[in-house]
C-alpha cells in the first residue's frame, strides 16, 4: 500500500489532522517499538482506494535548533518513505522562517507534496489566505479546518487522487460471506442445495465449536461465496423459548459475519412476525439485505401478484423499504442467478463512499428546492456534509443545531440522498453535530 506522510513543523495541527483523518477507519495503529517511539501509522481507506499514513510528529521539541533536526529528519523519512507528502502550514500564523525551510527541503524531492493550509476556521476568506501560501512553491494549497473537519473529505479525495490505486480490503476479500435467514423450513437448506448443485464445494459444514450455521464455499463464475445456512443443526428441544434462543443467536452470528443477509420469506404464508423479528436483526447491524420470496413456484400466479406482494411486504417491513425483493424458488432454481446478483450489488451499495464535495452539491440543492421547516420558531441550517463510514453508509451533518431537525426533514434528506446515489440494498445513516 502506497505512504502518504504528514509534515509540518510544531503546532501546525499535524496530530489533529492525523487522527481526524484515521477517524473510525484506523485498523492498525502501530508505533515501531524499538526504531522510533514517535511515528504512528494508521491504515486508512477511502473510495476504494487503501493507504498508510503516517505521523512523524510525536514529540515536539520546543528548542529551535532542536526544531530543525528534528524537521529534517521528518522530511527524510518522508521523502524515503512516502508517495506522498502532506505539508502541513498554518492559516491562522502564516508562513514562518521554519515552513520555508522545509519547503525547501521538500522542494528537493521528486515526490508529490501537497500543500496543506490548516485552521482555516472562516471559509469566507480561504482563498485570499491561499495566495499567501503560493510563495512556498508548490501546486494549489487546500484549505483545511483539522479541528472542525472542514473539508477534510476533500483532501481525502485529493489524496486518493494523486496515489496509484490499490484496492481496500473489502475488494481483495475474494470470500463473500452471506447469511440466509429466514424461520425453520422456508427453504434455507434448499436453497444452498440448489446453488450449490453440481459446482464444487470447496468446503462444508466446517466443524467447529459452535455449530450453529453450517458454512459452504461454492465458487461460480469466477466469485468465491460462503453460504452461511442459518438452519445448522436442528436442535431438539421440547422448550418453544429454547428454539426460539438459538435461532436467533444464529440469526445474529450468521449476519454479523456475513456481508449480506438473504431474508427468505415463504410465499405461502406471507410475513409472519416472527420473520419481522429475524430480518429486524439483519437490519439492525447495518449490512446489505435482499429479501427472496421463497416457494413461488407454489404460487397461483397472475401478473399483478408480483407488485401486490411487494407493496405488502413494504408495507408490513416499512423500515426494511430499501431492500429489493425476488421472488425465486429453492426447488426449481427460478431467479436464483438474480437473487446472487442483487446480493453482489447490494454488498457495493454497502460500501459506497460518496466524494464529499457531490454529497455536498446534492444536499446544497435539496435545500434550496425545499428549505427546513421552522422547530420552535428557529430554522435548521446546514454547514457542511461528509461521509464517516460504510457498512452502512454513514454521513455526519453539521449544522447550527441538531434540535431544530424535523422527522420529515430528515426523511427528505434520506431520500434525497438515495435519489441521488441509490444506496439499493443498503440502510443508510445520518448523524447531526452542531457547530458553533
Ligand atoms: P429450512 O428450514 O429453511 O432450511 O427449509 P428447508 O430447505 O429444509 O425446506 C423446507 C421444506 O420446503 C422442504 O420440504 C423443501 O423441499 C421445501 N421447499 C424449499 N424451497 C422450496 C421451493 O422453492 N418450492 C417448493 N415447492 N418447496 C420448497
Amino acid at each position: 500500500k502506497p505512504v502518504v506522510a504528514i509534515v509540518g513543523r510544531p503546532n501546525v495541527g499535524k496530530s489533529t489532522l492525523f487522527n481526524r483523518l484515521a477517524g473510525n477507519r484506523i485498523s492498525i495503529v502501530e508505533g515501531e517499538p524499538n526504531i522510533t517511539r514517535d511515528r504512528v501509522y494508521a491504515d486508512i481507506s477511502w473510495l476504494n482506494n487503501a493507504f498508510i499514513m503516517v505521523d512523524t510528529g510525536g514529540l515536539e521539541p520546543s528548542n529551535d535548533d532542536l526544531i530543525k533536526n528534528k524537521i529534517k529528519y521528518q522530511a527524510e523519512i518522508a521523502m524515503n518513505e512516502a508517495e506522498l507528502i502532506l505539508f502541513i502550514v498554518d492559516g491562522k500564523s502564516g508562513i514562518t522562517t521554519i515552513d520555508q525551510e522545509i519547503a525547501q527541503l521538500l522542494r528537493r524531492t521528486n515526490k508529490k507534496v501537497i500543500l496543506v493550509v490548516n485552521k482555516v476556521d472562516d471559509f469566507s476568506n480561504a482563498e485570499q489566505l491561499k495566495w499567501d501560501f503560493y510563495s512556498l512553491g508548490f501546486d494549489e494549497p487546500v484549505s483545511i479546518s483539522a479541528e472542525h473537519g472542514k473539508n477534510t473529505g476533500d483532501l481525502l479525495d485529493i489524496i486518493v487522487d494523486n496515489l496509484p490505486h490499490i484496492p481496500n480490503d473489502n475488494e481483495r476479500d475474494d470470500l463473500l460471506n452471506i447469511a440466509i435467514i429466514g424461520k425453520p423450513n422456508v427453504g434455507k437448506s434448499s436453497l444452498v442445495n440448489y446453488i450449490v448443485g453440481d459446482e464444487r464445494v470447496i468446503v462444508s459444514d466446517i466443524p467447529g465449536t459452535t455449530r450453529d450455521a453450517i458454512d459452504t464455499i461454492v465458487e461460480k463464475n469466477g466469485v468465491k461465496y460462503n453460504l452461511i445456512d442459518t438452519a445448522g443443526l436442528r436442535r431438539k428441544s421440547r422448550v418453544k423459548e429454547a428454539v426460539e434462543y438459538y435461532s436467533v443467536l444464529r440469526t445474529i452470528r450468521a449476519v454479523e459475519r456475513a456481508e449480506a443477509s438473504l431474508m427468505l420469506i415463504d410465499a405461502t404464508e406471507g410475513i409472519t412476525s416472527q420473520d419481522k423479528k429475524i430480518v429486524g436483526y439483519a437490519h439492525e447491524s447495518g449490512k446489505a439485505i435482499v429479501i427472496g420470496v421463497n416457494k413461488w413456484d407454489l404460487v397461483d400466479k397472475d401478473n399483478k401478484l408480483m407488485e401486490d406482494y411487494r407493496d405488502e411486504i413494504y408495507y408490513q417491513l416499512k423500515f426494511l423499504n430499501y431492500a429489493p425483493i425476488t421472488f425465486i424458488s429453492a426447488l426449481t432454481g427460478e431467479r436464483v442467478d438474480e437473487v446472487i446478483k442483487l446480493l453482489e450489488y447490494s454488498i457495493d451499495q454497502n460500501n459506497m463512499r460518496i466524494k464529499t464535495g457531490v454529497l455536498n452539491e446534492v444536499l446544497e440543492e435539496a435545500i434550496l428546492l425545499r428549505e427546513p421547516p421552522a422547530v420552535k420558531g428557529r430554522r435548521l441550517k446546514l454547514y457542511y456534509a461528509t461521509q464517516v463510514g460504510i457498512k452502512p453508509p454513514t454521513f455526519v451533518l453539521f449544522v447550527n443545531n441538531p434540535d431544530l431537525m424535523h422527522f420529515s426533514y430528515q426523511r427528505y434528506l434520506d431520500n434525497t440522498l438515495r435519489k441521488a446515489f441509490g444506496f439499493i440494498g443498503t440502510s443508510i445513516r445520518i448523524k447531526l453535530k452542531s457547530r458553533k
